[in-house]
């Protein structure tokens, strides 16, 4: 598959949003609300893809994070790289801007955490390296044994 054809199919299945400039993808969404694009037989993140086409490839072990906090939204203009944990904290820090609650946090359907576990893990003595590794696996009983440990003050 060519950019250019890659580029063009990006067009013709997103709409955009003239209030948000939000590039939000119509065709197939995961439960999470991320959009899917096939490429080359492989199913992919449709913001990764969109990151990679039209700015960088995404360096190792990063994820792909939207400033519009709008996940089915792959306008390459909206993304930016960052971990893990920045992800988290990007997800704490835009609730606090008090926007709308229902799809917040423990209440959005994506939510691994609950915000007393980022507030734990916000908490914890771990070095950021640390917390990162942990959370790179996002296993939520690992996450649920950091936030414990943090409390506990391990
Ligand atoms: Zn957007």
């Amino acid at each position: 598959m060519n950019e250019v054809k890659l580029k063009a199919r990006f067009h013709r299945n997103i709409e955009v949003d003239l209030s948000t400039h939000c590039w939000n993808w119509k065709k197939h969404r995961s439960k999470w609300g991320y959009g899917s694009i096939n490429v080359a037989g492989k199913i992919q993140l449709a913001h990764r893809v969109a990151y990679e086409l039209w700015k960088e490839k995404i360096p190792e072990g990063l994820c792909v994070l939207h400033h519009c906090d709008n996940p089915a939204c792959v306008n390459p203009q909206h993304l930016f790289t960052g971990t893990n944990l920045d992800n988290i904290k990007d997800k704490v820090s835009k609730n606090r801007q008090g926007r709308a609650y229902k799809n917040r946090g423990t209440y959005h359907p994506g939510a691994k955490l609950t915000e007393q576990d980022v507030l734990n893990i916000r908490a914890s003595s771990l070095p950021q390296s640390k917390l990162a590794e942990l959370l790179k696996d996002e296993d939520p009983n690992k996450l649920k044994q950091m936030a414990q440990a943090a409390m506990e003050g391990k």
